[in-house]
């Protein structure tokens, strides 16, 4: 097969190039490099990667013409990224989309499109389930153009499907964590982690009673490939997660005691980390149903794995031999 992964050179991307390239695939990648890193896909030798962005439509098209079928994952991503650049975010996120969408849809290349959790909102579930009501902040508050954008980049491929039967399918990303991601743009645990590591205070946001399911981004990739390669799967919805759920407190304690840190832990107002007016998700878990039905999804890894990943590889970057 020959691939297009747009965010190739990301975090996520990256790991899927790696899947896709170890099974034989042919790899384009198309990266910005704005939150991506070369490095990240260079022991790639097979891997052709093309620095542009999806707003660039020639390109994009020139790419699709060239493949079987495209993963897009290029985004805006990271809450403190979306909050300093919400104009970064809702073009990038929603034209960036929409060119992918009209390309890919011109050569009737099968797509998979990546969103988010996020897009569920501030609801107050138990856990998300693929059909249920969304629950979005007002527009002035930035962190909610991130849920939004991508919103809107489901209802524009669901579209696709329904009036032109363009073949697409959706994830919804649970707060994937693995290796290479970094904690520059917010993301939790690879931010306590480096803080623990440098023994530096754990900035635990807000009241630290907020919890989430962190999945190992080697759960993610083979259910990407999969509903990939399952053809009769278009225009759905899947959520792809973990049902361990920790508080940000407990997770800043065990990531102390892990490393064996003298870190202490720091209560830091949400406004103070994010800007005035921030809000947050309290409890964010999904409900893995469907994706299970589908392709037999459960997560494999645990917490205490993933987290015993991360300090290993931040250990290595920090110390390197
Ligand atoms: N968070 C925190 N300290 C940090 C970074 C994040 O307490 O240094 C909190 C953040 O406010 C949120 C949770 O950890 O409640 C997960 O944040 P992340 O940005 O990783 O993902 P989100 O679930 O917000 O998309």
């Amino acid at each position: 097969m020959r691939v297009l992964v747009t965010g190739g050179a990301g975090f996520i991307g990256s790991h899927l190039c790696d899947a896709l390239a170890a099974r034989g695939d042919q790899v384009f990648v198309l990266d910005d490099l704005s939150t991506g890193r070369f490095q990240n896909i260079e022991h790639l030798p097979g891997v052709e990667c093309i620095i542009d962005t999806c707003l660039n439509q020639e390109i994009v098209r020139d790419l699709v013409r060239e493949v079987d079928v495209v993963y897009h994952l290029a985004a805006t991503v990271g809450v403190q990224l979306v909050v300093n650049h919400p104009i970064q975010t809702i073009v990038n996120n929603i034209r960036g989309t929409e060119v992918v969408l009209e390309e890919t849809c011109r050569y009737r290349r099968r797509l998979l499109i990546t969103s988010t959790s996020e897009v569920y909102g501030k609801g107050s579930r138990e856990v998300f389930g693929e059909e249920d009501d969304r629950v979005i902040g007002p527009t002035h508050r930035h962190r909610w153009c991130y849920a939004a954008s991508k919103a809107i980049d489901e209802f524009l491929a669901l579209a696709y499907w329904f009036e032109k039967r363009h073949p697409v399918v959706i994830v919804r990303l649970f707060n994937t964590v693995g290796p290479r991601q970094m904690g520059r743009y917010g993301m939790v645990i690879p931010n306590l982690v480096e803080q623990a590591l440098r023994n530096e205070p754990l900035t635990v946001f807000g009241d630290g009673k907020q919890t989430r399911c962190f999945t190992n981004v080697t759960d993610v990739v083979p259910a990407l490939v999969k509903l990939m390669d399952r053809k009769d799967i278009n225009g759905e919805v899947y959520n792809i997660g973990s049902t361990q759920s920790v508080s940000i407190e407990d997770l800043a304690k065990r990531i102390a005691e892990k490393t064996g840190s003298t870190s202490e832990l720091v209560f830091v107002p949400y406004d103070q980390a994010y800007g005035p007016g921030y809000e947050d998700m309290r409890h964010r878990a999904p409900c893995l149903e469907k994706i299970h039905q589908a392709i037999g999804y459960a997560p494999s890894s645990s917490l205490d794995q993933i987290l015993d990943l991360i300090i290993a590889e931040k250990r290595t970057q920090l110390n390197p031999a």
